[in-house]
């Protein structure tokens, strides 16, 4: 008996659920975290929270996970994270949790959490090394060997996010010129279409008004599966450089599988001939084609569930990393 706790803590939503050993999802609630008006209003909602799962579950917690937007500092517990949580600079989060509950709290970065959680129960079961792209407002990577998160030096995870796939691209935050966040996503994918000139008679300028600012992600995808010529070449342009990207990491890694996520993969139909193409193109040193990709299964409760297994593998002295 007893629950495993999951926190996912992000700019507008806090989560919570409990899950027993197995992974089964009990009960799970959520609420707006109100960011803006600070740590401790957002602390205090995270114990209405909690006493909320602690009533409706009636079972002892063992111990408590946390995933959050980043930065962050796992080691002291600390969320430094000024960017989507406004005035969380260095607001020791695990601390007051374990005085409250007395329980094991550990905290994780909601990305690596969402690739644990698809390890656990998701798409990664059956994977002995997997990796987790996640390719939405950023590029995020997670790479996982046997249920574990690798990491990389000073215990920080690698950033396959940013590996580059064309030195002539666009400059990313990240320093670099081409990366694949700077390419393909959501946001680069947008600016890519506002820079080309578009057809007089085209989809993305009829649907605009000729007011290409207003292109975004989600309206290319719509003029490519509407046959719209222009948007199918943007497409198949993006699904080369995902491709690309991904022949990098599989360079590098060479997983079993590939787990892929995120805003523009709700797209996957479209992208997934010329991701195909690519991988097949570069398999002559390694079986870069028979990699498995696979769609992420847990969607927006992926950093929640691998919130709780982080929980759960710290519970058990297993370490998750
Ligand atoms: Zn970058």
């Amino acid at each position: 008996m007893g629950i495993f706790i999951g926190i996912d803590l992000g700019g507008t939503n806090v989560r919570a659920g409990a899950f027993n050993p197995q992974g089964e999802l009990i009960y799970s609630t959520e609420t707006p975290i109100e960011a803006a008006r600070g740590p401790q209003v957002g602390l205090e909602t995270i114990y209405a929270l909690l006493e909320n799962v602690l009533k409706e579950t009636q079972q002892p917690v063992l111990a408590i996970g946390i995933g959050s937007t980043g930065p962050l500092d796992r080691e002291r517990g600390c969320i430094q994270n000024p960017f989507t949580l406004p005035g969380w600079e260095d607001v020791d989060i695990v601390s007051p949790l374990v005085q409250k509950y007395g329980v094991t709290v550990t905290l994780e970065n909601d990305a690596d959490a969402a690739a644990l959680g698809e390890a656990w129960i998701g798409a990664g079961v059956g994977a002995e090394r997997f990796v987790m792209v996640t390719i939405g407002t950023g590029v995020g990577f997670a790479f996982v060997i046997n249920g574990k998160l690798y990491r990389g030096m000073g215990g920080e995870h690698p950033e396959g996010g940013h590996v580059l796939v064309d030195p002539s691209g666009p400059v990313c935050y990240c320093g670099a010129r081409g990366c694949l966040e700077s390419l393909v996503s959501g946001p680069a994918i947008a600016a890519y279409a506002q820079t080309l000139v578009l057809n007089q008679t085209g989809f993305l300028t009829e649907q605009t008004n000729g007011d290409f600012s207003q292109i975004d992600a989600g309206l290319v995808f719509s003029g490519a599966r509407i046959g719209d010529e222009q948007c199918q070449e943007i497409v198949n342009t993006i699904a080369e450089y995902i491709g690309l990207g991904l022949v990098s990491i599989i360079m590098l890694t060479l997983p079993d599988r590939i787990v892929l996520t995120g805003g523009v993969i709700r797209s996957y139909d479209l992208l997934e001939p010329g991701i195909k193409r690519v991988l097949k193109q570069h398999s002559l040193m390694i079986p870069a084609d028979k990699v498995e990709l696979h769609l992420a299964a847990l969607g927006q409760t992926a950093g929640m569930v691998g919130a709780a297994r982080a929980a759960q593998m710290k519970f058990q002295e297993t370490s998750y990393e």
